[in-house]
């Protein structure tokens, strides 16, 4: 397998520290808002990352931190009379519920800043004893020139470093690179006691403790956004190896970025929807399809044009799925011939397609071709004078492709379509007692959720509106 490391700048084997086990860690979001779809990039990127690996009997120990105190969230916080905490609270719950919803796995960890606090002093502390860090009046920084290596992951050179360290004139600072560590209280603002005074952490030193506290001193991949790769990446790894002494992450993985009108989608821009928003319009695996049908490596370009190809292509492969099962429950048929033994054995040649796209630094957009094929195939190949044994294993071989990209095993669609149906069941029985105010009411709940009511001869029917 194939990955790009940004820090060699190109394509390399992938061979994890240990033999078969991988250990991983992805930055995750500032939890002030409900995750926007660009956000969403990364999750379902490096969750398919994490499952590919997976398939291929690896064991993946994957952490992801939340970012629960920051300007934004305290602003926040105070515009709706609300804790910090509440906030915090209230905005991990919904990313998981969006997490769930793009059938992302859970992370092995999820660990939050404020409950990391004595471990994020701590290594600021090793900082400072080792002089890689030095405090001004409550601030702490990291002394960037005293980690020879700086700029090694965004191979900045040291004019291009400088222009970026955006230098708003800060007497403190003794070079305009270093960067906070620890920063001081401000009234209001909740802080906690450190051996600088009260305050709380800078943005960076974050990830270094998390990574180093679930994981260990040196990780297999460290990912995200390509925004992340400077400065927080850069950052992290100064951080990290100046404290431990030794390499941080052996791979760095960096998706490129969701765009609106050829635009990075984000907060501060205001030109985002939230997954929650678009997950109203299109089923989320319909938002997964998209992320994965572009390769993580390209931009990509967010249009309603581009979620209905994926719409379509998704249902595409579902059709021939049910296509297949159709002839599973109405063939006659149930020996193999000869011609079908044939079509079996070109099966394999599917899988090491769809295999190698994968192992090519993470192509899905080829692996998700090689399953077109694979239907194309399917369409052509099988048909109601087909054995059940044939369509059962094209089915069989779809449905295992569709898997290790996290499609059709989504247990939110399965409820949401369970709570539809014993909705429909609750308004014929009202329609059956006359009572059509109830009726009437359901009706109208499933519409305002999305779902359209058909009563045929053959029974109520129901679509999504957007279908
Ligand atoms: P944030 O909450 O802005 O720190 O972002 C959380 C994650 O989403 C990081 O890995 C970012 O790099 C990533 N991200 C933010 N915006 C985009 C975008 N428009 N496209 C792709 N990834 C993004
Ligand atoms: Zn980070």
């Amino acid at each position: 397998m194939q990955v790009y490391n940004t820090l060699t700048g190109r394509k390399e084997p992938f061979e994890p520290l240990e033999k078969n086990k991988v250990k991983m860690y992805v930055c995750g979001p500032t939890v002030y808002n409900y995750i926007h779809i660009g956000n969403a990039r990364p999750y379902i990127v490096f969750d398919a990352f994490r499952r590919y690996l997976e398939y291929k009997g690896m064991e993946v120990a994957y952490v992801q931190n939340f970012t629960d105190v920051d300007d934004k969230i305290i602003q926040k916080a105070q515009q709706e009379n609300k804790t910090m905490r509440e906030i915090a609270d209230q905005y991990i719950k919904e990313a998981f519920k969006d997490a769930d919803g793009l059938n992302v796995k859970r992370a092995t960890a999820h660990p939050r800043v404020t409950e990391e606090i004595p471990a994020i002093i701590a290594m600021i502390q090793i900082l400072m004893d080792k002089k890689y860090a030095y405090e001004v009046e409550g601030t702490v920084y990291f002394d960037t020139q005293s980690y020879q290596e700086y700029g090694k992951l965004s191979k900045k050179n040291q004019e291009e470093l400088e222009a970026g360290a955006r230098i708003a004139v800060n007497e403190q600072k003794r070079h305009p690179m270093d960067f906070v560590l620890w920063k001081p209280k401000k009234e209001g603002e909740p802080a906690w006691e450190s051996p600088w005074g009260q305050g709380r952490p800078g943005w960076h030193i974050e990830c270094s403790v998390m990574a180093k506290k679930y994981l260990g001193d040196t990780i297999d991949i460290h990912a995200g956004g390509e925004d992340l790769v400077f400065p927080h990446h850069e950052n992290e790894i100064a951080q990290s190896e100046a404290a431990n002494e030794k390499p941080f992450a052996k791979y760095w993985m960096h998706n490129r970025f969701l765009n609106v009108d050829n635009r990075k989608m984000s907060k501060s821009l205001g030109n985002f929807f939230t997954v929650r928003e678009v997950a109203q319009e299109f089923p989320y695996e319909v938002i997964r399809f998209f992320m994965l049908s572009a390769h993580y490596r390209s931009p990509i370009n967010f249009s309603r044009e581009l979620m209905e190809a994926a719409q379509n292509g998704l249902e595409r492969i579902k059709t021939s799925i049910s296509n297949m099962q159709y002839i599973i429950e109405h063939s006659n048929h149930q020996e193999l011939t000869q011609e079908e033994q044939e079509k079996i054995k070109q099966l394999p040649a599917f899988r090491k397609k769809f295999e190698e796209a994968m192992e090519d630094d993470l192509n899905t957009a080829d692996a998700i071709a090689v399953i077109f094929e694979l239907v194309k195939f399917a369409n052509t190949q099988v048909t109601l004078e087909s054995s059940q044994i044939l369509a059962k294993e094209v089915q069989q071989e779809i449905q295992s492709l569709c898997q290790i990209l996290g499609f059709f095993e989504n247990t939110m669609e399965v409820t949401l379509e369970q709570e539809i149906e014993e909705l429909i069941q609750q308004r014929e029985e009202a329609r059956k007692r006359k009572d059509w105010a109830l009726a009437d009411q359901i009706r109208d709940q499933l519409k305002a959720q999305g779902i359209l009511l058909e009563d045929t001869p053959a029974g109520v029917r129901w679509k999504r509106i957007n279908e």
